[in-house]
Parts: structure tokens; sequence; C-alpha cells
């Protein structure tokens, strides 16, 4: 059965989340708009305005919504949490609010599903009550798609593992309690089967900030994004996460939802640009009636809505594909999973760089200004074809995935499509079945 409804129990909180992240949350994208604010859990806004809020979301139940219940999460499926996202994605402060938020969402899951019972206590437990932040450490200043470019080394002594080398654009670092960094254990096999997943608390000797890169438009030398280097760094046994070698295979079990979940806020962020277009197109007025009045601008806004639509229904889908490779684990359907959130994760910055640009650029110098958000909405768009893996490597997946069930044509040189030869083959058909006809009469 196909039915794109929402229940009306569910419609009703998220119609009290909607409301929630308007007069609650927005407020702090405006009066806190840096990327390093939502991350420090010692600052003054964190305290007094970003625990109580926690605090309702917990209430309202609302809290982890994308981890299972026996992590204190919802476990409300994928579909559901694309929905919740779409709303949070309004918002740069709603994921830390919801308790959602990248990185420490992706170190959660893989903290539970391979992490022993003490690692849990000390890392898990404090990260879903949000009293630390985490940072996830994998790329490197020599390979960030392409792993074989990788060269940050860990060596095993009787007590532990020392770790020499470099990582790069580790998110939130300047303010997390713990990095999990994917280290080289064995040089000696191909990288994805030896690289290992350690815990590293801040502050262990050997581990240093070389600077912390920004996005463009933040102050040099001042972002989030952390450029480490590891010098003799000491990492005890009980570190390891999980089993040494397997660390592409817990990586896995991360990036699939991350990708999906930025996919989901970027709906947020795609809609919210289409209602400042329709506002716009309908307050300016040019040549004594409003913009809409404007062939070629109403062709712009049915474009932006058809895309918008196309991409929110792709996620909607991929989300279905996910819950449903969940429940059945039928092989058949993760792999299809894999390949709608690779498509999913493929689609995403060119919808955004194509919609939010048409809606910037009906706003006049007033779209390119600092006075609204569509500079930053856009840059987005570019950024997330980077993070999480380049556009061309998931493109390669979806490729992949589809092929692999493909054939060759029986007639190589002019395939089975081919008009002559199918037109041949129907004749024959119908002069047999003909033929036939005459011998039974
Ligand atoms: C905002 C943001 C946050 C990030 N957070 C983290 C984090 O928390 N932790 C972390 O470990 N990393 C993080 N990253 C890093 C991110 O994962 C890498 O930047 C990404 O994997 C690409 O690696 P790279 O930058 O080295 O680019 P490269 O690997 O050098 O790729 C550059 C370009 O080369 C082309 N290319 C590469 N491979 C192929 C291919 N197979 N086929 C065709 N073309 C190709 C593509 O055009 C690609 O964009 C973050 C990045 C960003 C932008």
């Amino acid at each position: 059965m196909w039915d794109f409804s929402t229940d009306p129990g569910f419609q009703a909180e998220l119609d009290w989340v909607a409301e929630f992240v308007r007069e609650e949350v927005e407020p702090l994208d405006l009066l806190h708009p840096g990327n390093h604010e939502p991350y420090d859990r010692e600052s003054e806004v964190f305290k007094e305005t970003v625990r109580p809020l926690q605090q309702r979301v917990k209430e309202r139940g609302l809290w982890a919504a994308h981890l299972a219940p026996e992590l204190g999460g919802m476990g409300m499926g994928q579909v559901r949490l694309a929905l919740l996202n779409e709303i949070l994605g309004r918002s740069q402060w709603a994921p830390m609010v919801f308790g959602t938020q990248a990185p420490d969402s992706g170190n959660a899951e893989i903290l539970a599903h391979y992490g022993n019972e003490e690692q849990r206590r000390l890392y898990l437990e404090p990260l879903l009550d949000g009293r630390i932040v985490s940072t996830y450490a994998m790329t490197e200043p020599t390979g960030g798609a392409d792993p074989g470019g990788f060269s940050c080394r860990a060596v095993r002594d009787e007590d532990g593992w020392v770790i020499n080398g470099e990582k790069w654009f580790a998110s939130n670092y300047p303010h997390a309690a713990f990095v999990i960094a994917m280290v080289i254990t064995d040089p000696d096999v191909a990288v994805h089967k030896g690289t290992s997943m350690f815990i590293i608390p801040r502050g262990t000797p050997g581990m240093e900030m070389v600077r912390g890169t920004g996005l463009f438009g933040e102050p040099l030398g001042e972002g989030v994004h952390g450029y480490l280097r590891f010098t003799d760094c000491r990492v005890p046994l009980e570190n390891l996460l999980g089993e040494p070698g397997t660390a592409f295979a817990i990586a896995q079990t991360r990036l699939g939802g991350g990708r999906l979940h930025h996919a989901m806020r970027s709906v947020g962020v795609l809609k919210r640009a289409m209602e400042m277009m329709t506002e716009r197109i309908l307050s300016r007025t040019t040549r004594g009636g409003p913009l809409a009045d404007q062939q070629s601008v109403r062709q712009s806004l049915a474009e932006v809505w058809i895309a918008v639509e196309q991409f929110r229904l792709q996620v909607l889908h991929a989300a279905w594909q996910v819950d449903r490779s969940r429940e059945t684990k039928d092989p058949e359907h993760v792999r299809a999973a894999r390949l709608h959130i690779s498509a999913v994760k493929a689609a995403t910055p060119g919808t955004l760089v194509d919609v939010v640009y048409k809606v910037m650029h009906l706003h006049g110098a007033l779209g390119v200004s600092n006075e609204l958000p569509l500079m930053r909405m856009w840059q987005m768009g570019p950024t997330l074809g980077i993070a999480d893996g380049p556009t061309e490597a998931h493109k390669d997946v979806v490729a992949k995935l589809l092929l692999r069930d493909a054939v060759p044509a029986e007639d190589g040189l002019f395939g089975s499509e081919h008009l002559p030869t199918k037109v041949a083959a129907a004749r024959a058909k119908l002069a047999a079945a003909a033929e036939k006809q005459k011998e039974t009469s």
C-alpha cells in the first residue's frame, strides 16, 4: 500500500516541534550564530538557556530521536526522523537542543554498537546525556576520499598503542571531551583491513591541535575543524574500540545515518528558502506590480517547488528503504538502502546550490548581503558536497550497485531495444501463432 500521509498523533508532535523551534530555538541562531557556540558546554548560553530547552525536549520524549529506546532515544525510525529533521534543519541550534547533532550522533551509534561496558560508561553515557561533545577523526591532510592516502599510524607495545601522524577537519575538536580516531595498525595489509578505531580522551599527551580551520566567512584560525597532530601519543589497550583492523566496518555504522540526516535537514533549509521566495515575489514590486506578475519569476518559483518536492520525496523514500532494511535484514533491502543513501547524498549539494541561488537572485542585492541568511544556506551546498565523502564517490557507489544486476546485451552490436531486430522477432512470433491457429481450426 502507498500512503503519503502522517498519522495525526505524530503530526501533533511535529506541530509542537515546529512551534518550539520557531519560538524558543531560532532566537539562539540570531543571538549566537557562531559555529563554536552550540558545542561549547562551558558557555553561559549553554548552561542558562540550552540546558533547560534540552530538558523540555526530554520531557516531551523527543530527545536523541535517532537512537534506539535502549540507548535513551525514541527509536522512531528513519521516515519519522526525516519529518522531524525537516523542522530541525531550519535552525543551526535545533539539532543540539534535540540531541541529534553530528558528529556526536554518529559517535554515539558506534560506541553503542562496538564499545565495551567500560567504554560505554565513560564515553557513551555522558554523550547521550548531552554533558559532553566529541570528535570523529578519519580524514588526513594527505587523504580524504581515498583512504589509500592515510598514513597516521599506531604501533603496539606492551602497555598500549603509540600514535604518530596527522588528522584533518576533525569537526568540533576545540570543545570535544574525546576523539574517535581511525588509525593504521597494520600497514602490511590493505588499508580497509589494517585500520583500527581508538578513543583518545582530551588532554592525552602527544595529541595537539595545529590549528582550527573554519569555513568561508569565519575568521582565519578560529574554525572548529581541528587539524590534529599526534606525536608519540600513548593510548592504553582498553581504548581500542572494537577489534583491531575493523575501523572501516565500524565507520560504516555511522556514515550511512549521518549522510541521510544531513539530507533530511537540507529539506528544512530548502523549504525555508522557498518560503522566502514566495514572500519576496509577492512583496517586491517592479514595473507597477509584484515580481510574481513576471512570467519568468513564476517559472522560477515552479522550478524551485518541483526541485524541493522531488528531493523531499527522494529523502523520504531513502528513509523508508533504511527502515525496511533494518526490519527485514534482507541483503537485497540492505543493498537498496545503501543505493538510496548514496543517491540522496549525491543529490543534496546540487539541489541546495540551485534552489538557494534562485531564491537569492530574486532578492537582488539584499539576497547576497549579510542581512539575510541566504549566502550561508547556499554555502551548505558545496560544503555538503564534500563532507562525508565527495559527490563523485557517491555517484560511483550508485552506478556500481546499479550495474551489479545489469546484464550486457545478447547482441552487443545493436542492443536489446534495436527496433528492426524486435520487429522481426514480433513478426516471427505472430506468424507462428497464426500458423498454430490454422492447424487447430
Ligand atoms: C564541513 C566539513 C566537516 C567535516 N568533518 C569531518 C570530520 O568530522 N571528521 C573527518 O574525519 N573528516 C571530516 N571532513 C572531511 C571530509 O570527510 C573530507 O573532506 C572528504 O572525505 C573529502 O576529502 P578531501 O577533502 O581530502 O578531498 P579529496 O579526497 O582530495 O577530493 C577532492 C576532490 O577530488 C575529486 N575526487 C576525489 N575522489 C574521487 C573519485 N573517486 N572519483 C572522482 N573524483 C574524485 C572530487 O571532486 C573531490 O571533491 C569534513 C569536511 C567538511 C567540508
